[in-house]
This record gives structure tokens, sequence and C-alpha cells, in this order.
């Protein structure tokens, strides 16, 4: 699942391939407007948090949104592609290569100002790659966009809070700052949510290199992270089984060690209502 670290990692590949390159062809939904960027070169590749942004010379910048399932492809021009054409969204065509994107969830071209803009706006936070990490701002905008009595887990996937984190970082950074997955905003201080989004900050900035993705840099091969995708198995810090379940405003999988990550008033059976069992 592209996190974002992920298109941090896709943008450092794509920036030195693509870095005043010509676009040849552009070929996407609204042909109108792909039309205005064949001819343009290629001045810009970023990373917002899970935003790909290609910038063009006259003003234009190509944005996508991966979702859940999509992915960036090359190829050397006219090979055939890994998969059908039904799941296209966009191909950027240079002089000798080909950059597929399939099954993204929004492919678009922005004016670069109103790329800006959004961002000025905040309908995305700073990007905790990117960006210098506030804790105390970020512990104001998690205030600001999550309510009281919703969960921790949704503040940290909630990319106007701040860009970057998506739902495998979520559960594990729950079971590195020890929160319970039910914990509401309302029982942790300011403090405590500008550490969890500077262990966020942290993990995914180690984790700009190759590779598979870790949250846990223990000397041994127990595991590369410590809580996701481990339901039954045992806690590599305790041994009690993970538990796993769908909550908060988007239902989705969590994943925790209920010893370990005990509530802090006492350990709830339930993290959906967070009523006390
Ligand atoms: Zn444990």
């Amino acid at each position: 699942m592209p996190e974002g670290d992920t298109i941090h990692k896709i943008a450092n590949f794509l920036a030195p391939c693509l870095d005043q390159q010509t676009v040849v062809d552009l070929r996407l939904a609204d042909t109108t407007t792909a039309r205005k960027c064949i001819g343009r070169c290629v001045r810009d590749v970023s990373a917002r948090g899970k935003h790909l942004f290609i910038e063009f010379d006259n003003g234009l910048a190509l944005r996508s949104h991966l979702g859940m399932h999509g992915s960036w492809h090359r190829y050397p021009a006219g090979s055939d592609w890994q998969r059908p054409l039904t799941q296209l969204s966009v191909a950027l065509v240079t002089d000798g290569w080909e950059y597929v994107c399939f099954n993204a969830r929004e492919v678009e071209i922005v004016r670069i100002p109103s790329v800006r803009e959004r961002i000025v706006h905040g309908r995305l936070g700073p990007d905790l790659i990117a960006d210098r990490v506030d804790p105390q701002m970020l512990a104001r905008r998690a205030r600001e966009f999550v309510e009281a009595d919703e969960l921790l887990a949704d503040a940290l996937l909630d990319q106007r809070v701040a860009c970057g984190i998506g739902n495998v970082y979520k559960s594990e950074i729950l079971f590195i700052e020890r929160y319970a997955p039910g914990t509401r905003m309302a029982e942790l201080t300011n403090a405590d949510l500008g550490r969890c989004f500077a262990t966020a900050a942290g993990l995914l900035r180690r984790n700009l290199g190759g590779g598979r993705r870790v949250t846990r840099f223990e000397a041994d091969d127990a595991g590369s992270l410590w809580v996701y995708g481990r339901t039954d198995l045992p806690c590599l810090q305790c041994d009690t089984p993970i538990k796993s379940q769908r909550l908060g405003r988007h239902h989705r999988g969590t994943y925790w060690c209920p010893s370990c990550q005990a509530s802090p008033i006492e350990a709830s059976d339930d993290p959906n209502t967070g009523r006390h069992t």
C-alpha cells in the first residue's frame, strides 16, 4: 500500500529520469488539458504527502494520488506494459521512455500556484518527510481537524494535519508510543500528540532508502514491523497475541498488542465505541 515514504521514493526515482525531458505525449482522460503539456519540459518532480507532482515549464503540473492500488511503472518506449490499458490512469512519454501510472485514485493537471494555494489554505498539512517538523504546531492542527471524541488513529491518518502517515505506520506508531487503538483525542496532551508526529517523521525518514518498510530495527529476523499484519502472532515485545480490528472514521484495519498498549484507564475490548468492558 503506497504511503508517504513510497511517494517520496517514487519522486526520488523519477526526478533524475524526467529532469529537463521533453514530454512527447501525455495520455490522460482529460485530453484537452493534457495537450497543453505536450512539447513542454519537465521542470521538477516532488512528493507532498501522498501526492506526486510532476511540474512542467508552462506553470502546469501533473498531480497523482495512488490511493490503495495505484502504481507507477517505467518502460522502454514501445515495449509491452504489465497491466491492461483499462487500468491506465496516465502515461507520460519522453524520448525513449514511457512513465505509466495505473489504478491511481486521482490524476489531474493543476496550475502550479493552485497547488501552493491548497497547501497554504490547509487542505494538506506539512509533509513529515520534507518539512521541518514542529510538534506543537502539529498538535494544534490535530485539534483543529479531529474532534475530542475521535481517535488518535484518525488524527494520524488525517492528511490535513500532516502528510505522509498511512495505515501501516498508524498501527506502528500507536504501538511504539504505547497507545491503545481506542485512545481518544481528549485523553492526550498536545505534548503527547506532538511526540506521535515526531515519531512518525523519524520513521518515514528512516524508510526513504530502498527495501521493505521497517519500523522495528532490532538486529534479528523476527520481523520489520511490530504489529501491522500480525493478527494472532505473538507480540515481539511480550508474546501476547496481536489483535486486529477495523476502526475509526474509515474503518481501516488496525493492529495492536492488548498488553503493551493497554489503555491508560483500563483495557478496552471495543475500540470502536471506546466502551470499557
Ligand atoms: Zn506486547
